[in-house]
Formats: C-alpha cells, structure tokens, sequence
C-alpha cells in the first residue's frame, strides 16, 4: 500500500510538472502564433486556398493523439514484454504481474480521486430520455388514429436527438429533451426537396416542395373513393373533401414551417387529455413558431420537451428540419440537420464501449468547463466526436480518465492555434458505416468550424486568450493543491 502511495505521488508529480511544460508551450505557440496574424492577413486573398492545404489538418491532429496513445499502448506492451520474459524466468513471475496491476491501480485512483472532485450534475438523462420517449411514443400512436386518411403530413416515431438524449447536458438545470418527428407525405401527395443554393454547408437550407399526384388509376383498381386532386373538378373536390396539403400547411408549393408548426400544436392539445400520463402529469404549452415546445409537470419533476418536423433526405440519416439556428428563416425554409447522424454515431459508440466507459463525462466535464466562453458546446462535442471516432473505445474507463482529459484540451489547443477545427459530420471519409450519408454531405469539402478565427482578427485573439482561462481552470481542477 506504501509502495502504492508513492508511485502515485510520484506520478502526480510527474503530471504537474507536464502540465506546467505544457501550459509554457502554450504560451510560447501563442507568442508565435500572434506574430504571425498579421503576415496571414497580408495572405488574406489567399484564406481560401490555404483552408484547403489545412483540410486534413484534423486527421493529423487526430493522429497525433492517436501516436500519444500508442505511446501509451507501447508502454503497455513494453511491460506485458517484461512480463513474458520474466515469466520465462520464472521467479520473478510475481512480481511483474504486480507491477502491471500496480499501474493500472494507480491510474484508476486518480481517476476516482478527481471524478469524486467533480461536481457532477444531478439530473438523470437516461430516466428523463426513457420517460419521454414513452410519451413520444404514445403521441405517435395517437397522431396515427386522427390523421388516418387525412392530406395532412404522416407523423412518425419521434427521434430523440442532442445532447440529453445523447447523454450529457451543458446545464445543471432546464435541460431540454429534444426530438425530430419525421414527416412524410400523405396519400395522393409528394414531398421533393430543393436546396437553396445560396448557402453553403453546414448551414445550407432546402425547401419542401409538395407536389399532387394522380390517384386516378390506383382509386379505380382498388375500388377506392378518394377523388383525383389532379383529375376531377374544383367544386366536386371542395365538396366531397377536404382540401389537399397545398391548401392547408403550404404557401405556394411549398411546406409552410410556421403552419405545420401551429397544426402541430392543435394536434398535441388535443390529443393530451386522452394520453396516460395526462391523469399524473399537467402540460403546458410554450410558445414557438418553428417547433412545438412544452412542459409537463407534476407535483415533485418537470420535463421540458421540443418537438422539431423533419424530412428525411433519402434513406439517410440527415434531415431537413424546423430548428432554426437564425431568427430571420423564411417560413418555408427547411435547414439541414445532422442531429440524426451524430446520435447514432453515440449509439454506436455506446454499443462498442464498456459499459464503465466515460466518454460522455469527459465531454460534460469540458461543455462546463467552458461556461461562459467562446468556445461553444458544440466545438466540445466535435472534438470529443472526432477523438471518439480515432481512438480505442476501450480507453476511455476511468483508469483514462485524465489521459482523455488532457487529449481532449490538447486537441482544443492545437485547433485554436491551427485555426482549424472541422466539423464532424460533411466530409469526413472516416464515420462508421453504419451511419448513412447523402453523397453531397459524404463528398462535400470538410467545413472549418472555427473558419471565423481565420477571418476575424478579434475572433483570434479572444480565442487565444480565452483558451488561457479555460487552461487555468483546467490546471485548477486537475492539481486542486497547484
Ligand atoms: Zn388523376
């Protein structure tokens, strides 16, 4: 136990003084880094074609997490070696089995010394995501009943999606649980999507087009009295029924977002009285024009609950969908989504990993960390995507905890001096096959999430400078006593 002890003293030394080394190194790229803003910006006719020589500057970094970890690994087999020899020895066999386990055990102390120093939030997002996905699903039973032989939108099994159905959340409290209702079209109606080529992206939008088709023939075949929207005259269709898509949610050709959404909250009223949870649980409608957005309470927990439409593009995993990350949307504006794909790339994870694995404290130990900084949440995730995606699954238990920790600072590091950090989703030939992608997004470019810091010189520096504060409390977590 003695001998424990002081390895891992020994060993906690070890890191303070690579993380002093480290914070030194920081400041002198940062140093170098800002001497050489302004020769970039002299090269500023050239952002473009300097962003292309940089397009595998996350593989690289990627990669070069990848070597640290093989260090490690090497170091391992360096000892299971050792190991071998000794065993071929034969008296000291003992011993080193001791110190391999040794090892192990000292890493995994450290690593239950600093979860237990962690406040972790307190919510419980797998009973919050199981409870809603209950109700979703019982929703979706109902939209089924009412919306039997209507011309409105087919509404299927809700999808949950970000970041409490993935398992983190960037706050302690109002954690919302997000889900994508796909919509397909109804009987006698198609749905084509049109991309607004103004944009690029990620951030491109499409437009839903609705066209009518003939039921002429299918009606005649199958004996059916649903009359052709295309075929039959206006006054007997006003009639004898009720009015197409085009009339109802659409303006023009086009899925109207704002009229699907007021729709959506007529059904969901007036569908809740007849829900099992409505005998145990009250709801309250909030307002919004381009999601469904609600509360349901009882007298001890709350749930808030968005509900966004999506249509699928293909047979892929990427959605057009409501969410709007700008306020000014035209109303038929559809933007493109990867929430769909990149939950399934932690599903899959999820399925791979051991079930102590925490990947996803890593990533809520980091969305917290940078609270109030410019680094988003969404930049945390793609980096903790990306390390996800190229090391082991199995090495992220809590005998790694604080070797994933460092990785994932360092790979912020390298991408607030590379200026570079590229989304997870367009473009990376590297994802798992199991999630599906349109060939536009799977051959697409790779898209430079921080491309503002390339642009924007107060964007660089507050990015540089805000990188420190986030060191600062990284050090501060990590060496309490430092
Ligand atoms: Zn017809």
């Amino acid at each position: 136990m003695v001998y424990l002890e002081k390895r891992r003293l020994r060993r906690e030394e070890h890191e303070e003084q690579n993380d002093g080394a480290n914070e030194e190194e920081v400041r002198n790229r940062d140093a170098n880094e800002e001497g050489e803003v302004g020769n970039e910006e002299e090269q500023d006719n050239n952002a473009n074609g300097e962003e292309d020589q940089n397009h595998d500057g996350n593989v690289q970094e990627a990669g070069n997490v990848q070597e640290v970890d093989n260090g490690a690994a090497n170091e391992e087999d360096n000892v299971g070696n050792e190991v071998a020899n000794e065993a071929a020895n034969g008296e000291n066999n003992n011993n080193a089995n001791e110190v391999e386990l040794a090892n192990h055990d000292v890493d995994d102390n450290i690593g239950r010394n600093l979860m237990e120093r962690i406040e972790w939030p307190v919510q419980d997002l797998q009973r919050g995501s199981e409870w809603i996905t209950d109700l979703m699903d019982n929703f979706t039973i109902f939209f089924g009943h009412v919306l039997t032989g209507s011309f409105y939108p087919v509404l299927h099994r809700a999808i949950g999606v970000g970041s409490a159905f993935e398992g983190w959340s960037p706050r302690e409290e109002d954690v919302v649980y997000r889900v994508l209702i796909p919509l397909t079209p109804p009987r006698a109606h198609t749905f084509t999507l049109e991309v607004d080529t103004a944009r690029q992206m990620p951030n491109r939008t499409f437009h839903v087009r609705v066209e009518l088709q003939c039921t002429c023939l299918t009606e005649l075949q199958q004996g059916g009295n649903m009359l052709c929207f295309l075929h039959q005259h206006a006054e007997a269709l006003r009639r004898n029924q009720d009015p197409s898509l085009l009339h109802t949610l659409c303006t023009g050709s086009y899925l109207d977002v704002q009229k699907t959404t007021r729709w959506f909250y007529q059904l969901v009223r007036a569908i809740w009285p007849a829900l099992p949870q409505s005998h145990n649980w009250h709801l309250l409608l909030l307002p919004s024009t381009r999601s469904c957005k609600f509360k349901v309470t009882n007298s001890t927990e709350s749930f808030q609950i968005e509900m966004l439409f999506g249509v699928q593009r293909g047979d892929s995993d990427v959605f057009v969908s409501s969410e709007s990350r700008e306020p000014l949307t035209l109303r038929t504006a559809w933007p493109e989504t990867f929430a769909v794909a990149e939950i399934k790339f932690f599903r899959y994870i999820d399925s791979q990993a051991p079930p102590d694995s925490l990947h996803l404290k890593c990533l809520q130990f980091f969305t917290h960390l940078q609270l109030g900084l410019c680094f988003s949440t969404y930049t945390m995730k793609t980096i903790v995507m990306h390390l996800l995606n190229t090391l082991p699954v199995s090495q992220w238990r809590r005998r790694d905890f604080v070797r994933r920790l460092l990785d994932i600072r360092e790979c912020l590091r390298l991408c607030v001096a590379h200026k570079r950090l590229n989304h997870f989703i367009v473009g990376n030939p590297r994802l798992p096959e199991e999630i599906r992608l349109p060939p536009d997004v799977r051959m697409a470019a790779t898209h430079n999430l921080f491309h503002h810091q390339v642009t924007d010189p107060s964007a660089r520096s507050q990015a540089i400078s805000e990188y420190h504060v986030l060191q600062q409390r990284f050090t501060r977590i990590l060496n309490p006593d430092h």
